[in-house]
């Protein structure tokens, strides 16, 4: 079923080290792109099509998570809040008499507030691209009304062919083993059932796919391959009729090479569909083109072609991700552009390369770029006697593990405490950012002043007054012990500020109003070699003029910064002493 329940034992691979079907796809499409999206996390521009298709999802499952026979037309977007079960069926005069009225209403009651709140998301992406208002939210709104008009033939199709037995199982409260989000927890007769033929809120209800619940995690209710290395969330799935049909949502008109990789992703999901459920090959594969309207089937392949995707994928996993991988075995090597027209039909591959439209092509040899990327041991900025030393960005160590003692400890409710430890004769705050990683405390219960404890993995920094701050975010840990472990260092050992010096991949920009009601601006740079990567960042005044004029591919160094980290990226902070070069 769509939701795997992982068996953490036994599982080799972990969570973050799955294939998916867009790396498959990203690999195939060019090895080099793979390295740079996924081993070293380059984001592409952020353009506002990746939001709006998301809303355009969201949209949808928001009314599929509905019932015709429950909600009234008008009825306010925080209805279903309290659970389907609290609802009472409206009368048979209150349901519309043509759905296509119902679902275009409550399209348009949640449209509104999902796409504003898209948009804020949008301008909060420190890597967004391109212009919103260049889009029109109408198109957009109508991309919803069309998905739900291409699910209604679905519920059509099932009202005229559905078997008594199926209806009479449904009426009786028979569901699936993982039910499709309704918002009903109770089991028995469906308050929706009625006697004869099956009704047309009966046939939505029995209709509704599978979907991705809009309430939970983004990427929480992936299907994990029974080897763990290959995961996917499939958009819809539907079930009746005893077939199954995977859909993949695209808010779009299927034109150009990207429609290509929804064809191998679905079959990829039919793959993993089979590998889950003991052999079953899904009856049918479609993607939707909602910009036009169009339902692309795809060929589903038989078990030969199931069983050979799951082989080559299998290779890929071991080859790119079951062993450590650089730069050289992720070749420049793109594949040809494929031709689809509207709806995703194949046409001639248009002329042109890859490498022409590839938003790396200034830092890769297939574009204006090399791999030569320089070794600068050290940089002597022109008009100055101090020459730095630079270390390689993969050996930028922003944490350090110690052994101290708690100075201080003051309790604060449900919030972290705030901790003073001392060591070496000095002190340094422990500023605790994250309270829980993975539902588990960053730090032990009970501690107590003259604790010993071992800082695990903290983030040292100094802050304005000069006071040293160890900070605690998801990685780090604050835990008893009575002796220091191999590695600890002291509370003055560890490294200040950095040097070094990287390619410009691009730029980063983020903004705000801060709780005194100024304006703020951060920017940033992601730098990479042939590597690693490490993000820099500073707010706006702290950036010399140089910074406007960066543009991928241009060698700097940055000298003086102090380091951060969140998860496994580090981060570099353009303060007032940092300075950057072009080399
Ligand atoms: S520029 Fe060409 S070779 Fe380089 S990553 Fe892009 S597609 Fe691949």
């Amino acid at each position: 079923m769509p939701v795997s329940i992982i068996d953490s034992d036994k599982d080799h691979v972990g969570p973050f080290n799955r294939l998916s079907a867009s790396q498959v796809n990203t690999w195939k499409e060019c090895p080099r792109i793979w390295w740079y999206q996924n081993k070293l996390r380059l984001k592409f521009a952020q353009t506002p099509p990746l939001f709006l298709g998301r809303a355009v999802e969201e949209c949808v499952t928001r009314v599929l998570l509905e019932s015709p026979g429950l909600v009234a037309k008008n009825a306010p977007t925080t209805v279903m809040s309290g659970g389907a079960d609290t609802l009472l069926p409206l009368y048979d005069d209150e349901i519309e008499t043509d759905l296509r009225n119902w679902y275009s209403a409550r399209v348009e009651a949640y449209w509104p507030d999902i796409c504003e709140q898209m948009h804020k998301e949008w301008e909060a992406n420190p890597r967004k691209g391109g212009n919103w208002h260049d889009y029109s939210m109408e198109d957009y709104q109508n991309m919803c009304v069309t998905a739900l008009e291409m699910h209604f033939e679905e519920v059509l199709t099932l009202q005229k062919s559905i078997s008594d037995g199926e209806l009479a199982d449904w009426r009786n409260g028979k569901t699936h083993q993982i039910r499709s989000p309704d918002r009903r927890t109770q089991s028995g007769t469906h308050p929706l059932a009625r006697t004869g033929d099956c009704h047309i809120v009966e046939a939505w209800e029995i209709a509704r796919p599978w979907f991705v619940d809009p309430d939970l995690e983004q990427f929480s209710q992936n299907a994990i391959h029974p080897e763990y290395w290959f995961q996917g969330e499939y958009d819809m799935v539907y079930r009746h009729n005893s077939k199954i049909k995977i859909v993949d949502l695209k808010a779009s008109k299927g034109v150009g090479d990207r429609s290509g990789n929804y064809v191998e992703q679905l079959k990829m999901y039919a793959m993993l569909w089979s590998k889950t459920h003991d052999g079953e090959i899904p009856d049918s594969l479609e993607v939707w083109y909602l910009g036009v309207g169009k339902k692309k089937k795809i060929e589903v392949p038989n078990i030969e072609e199931i069983d050979q995707i799951e082989s080559e994928i299998e290779k890929l996993w071991n080859s790119i991700k079951g062993q450590d991988v650089g730069i050289e075995d992720c070749p420049p090597s793109p594949s040809a552009l494929r031709g689809f027209s509207e709806g995703g039909v194949q046409i001639d591959p248009p002329s042109g390369i890859r490498c022409d439209m590839c938003e790396w092509a200034k830092l890769c040899p297939g574009g204006s770029g090399n791999d030569d990327y320089p070794k600068v041991e050290s940089y002597q900025p022109n008009g100055q006697m101090k020459s730095y030393s630079l270390t390689n960005i993969e050996d930028l160590i922003p944490r350090i593990s110690m052994h101290c003692e708690i100075f201080s400890i003051t309790q604060n409710g449900d919030d972290p405490p705030s901790i003073l430890i001392q060591k070496d004769g000095g002190n340094a705050f422990i500023k605790i950012i994250s309270k829980q990683s993975e539902g588990q405390l960053t730090y032990d219960e009970g501690l107590q002043k003259g604790d010993l404890v071992r800082l695990v993995n903290v983030i040292p920094s100094t802050n304005w007054k000069g006071e040293i701050e160890l900070k605690i975010n998801p990685h780090a840990r604050l835990v008893k012990a009575d002796e220091p472990e191999e590695g600890d260092i002291g509370l003055f050992d560890f490294k200040a500020r950095w040097n070094f010096s990287g390619r410009v991949a691009y730029t980063t920009y983020k903004y705000g109003i801060g709780k005194s009601g100024k304006p703020w601006v951060r920017k940033g740079l992601v730098l990479l070699n042939n590597n690693a990567r490490v993000t820099v960042e500073g707010w706006d005044n702290s950036w010399p003029p140089l910074y406007n004029t960066l543009q991928q591919g241009d060698e700097i160094v940055v000298l003086n910064v102090s380091l951060d980290a969140w998860a496994v990226d580090v981060k570099a902070n353009i303060e007032k002493n940092s300075s950057i070069y072009r080399i």
